[in-house]
């Protein structure tokens, strides 16, 4: 599933393209994938919507919407204003903008069609529709956004309240660090890849964590993420940037994806487990304790 530094990536390609622009009409080929509003409210309250930011939020791309054409009294609007739109990629979802007309192949699995009021399309494609789509106006993108944890590249997030978070929690440091609720933006890639950097073993419970490792662990988070940020994403299979292109990271990983190599540090065999999250986690034995 997109991270933090892939949504990121998308939201960075695609703002330059969508603010200012208005939806000309929306087209939806499956509903399983909203959430919390139905497919005729969607496609409804995007035609003719104008697009006033966009931005991310832990793994989600927004789109603010103006929906002030809907407050004619022949179409009066329940919404309050602004509406977001978001967007959570999944695995093999992808959000693009297109120059040209959608090749068959492209519209095969296209779930979001939106076509803009210059020509171009934005499409929202997901093959296995893993991904999810929300319409939140304000107070339910406050609802929305309170549930979730702080974002580990917000300065606000400083080392005294990342330990206090750790601190709060007896299970695995590897999960922890992937829970939504605790700490935003990071999921299996770059939890394997932050623990193996800092020394520590993602089995060890969270609250075990000296002052020094949770100190380490974040800077690593911070590092990494903004690493993969700069190499637009890691790509290994289905992620493609808002303008289509492949990312890089997946070059720079240590232990994701390395199972049974050799650890780049001290040369011994990287080990791998399912047990701690039902996920893969790959580590090295003597490197991460
Ligand atoms: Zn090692």
């Amino acid at each position: 599933m997109p991270e933090l530094p892939e949504v990121e990536t998308i939201v960075r390609g695609l703002r330059p393209h969508l603010v200012g622009r208005t939806i000309v009409s929306a087209k939806l080929s499956h509903d399983d994938v909203l959430r919390g509003v139905s497919k005729r409210k969607l496609v409804q309250a995007l035609k003719g919507a104008r697009v006033t930011g966009m931005t991310r939020r832990a793994k989600h791309a927004v789109i603010e919407l103006d929906l002030s054409r809907l407050s004619r009294p022949s179409r009066p609007s329940r919404l309050s204003r602004p509406t977001r739109l978001v967007i959570q990629p999944g695995m093999t979802g992808s959000l693009i903008i297109h120059d040209e007309p959608l090749t068959a192949e492209e519209a095969k699995y296209a779930v979001l069609r939106a076509p803009l009021d210059d020509g171009r399309e934005l499409v929202y494609r997901d093959v296995r529709r893993l991904g999810t789509i929300l319409l939140l106006d304000e107070k339910g993108w406050a609802a929305y956004d309170a549930a979730l944890g702080p974002e580990p590249l917000d300065p606000e997030l400083t080392p005294a309240r990342f330990a206090a978070i750790m601190a709060s929690s007896k299970q695995a440091i590897k999960k922890v660090l992937m829970d939504q609720r605790k700490i935003v933006g990071v999921g299996n890639i770059y939890a394997n890849e932050a623990l193996f950097a800092a020394g520590i073993d993602p089995s060890k419970p969270s609250s075990l964590l000296t002052p020094h490792q949770n100190e380490l662990l974040l800077s690593h988070v911070r590092r990494i993420l903004q690493a993969a940020i700069d190499s637009q994403g890691t790509t290994f299979r289905d992620y493609r940037t808002g303008t289509g292109e492949k990312g890089n990271f997946q070059l720079e990983l240590f232990v994701y994806g390395r199972e049974g190599e050799k650890c780049r540090v001290c040369g011994t065999r990287l080990a791998h487990t399912h047990e701690i999250d039902a996920r893969i986690t790959v580590f090295c034995h003597r490197c991460q304790q």
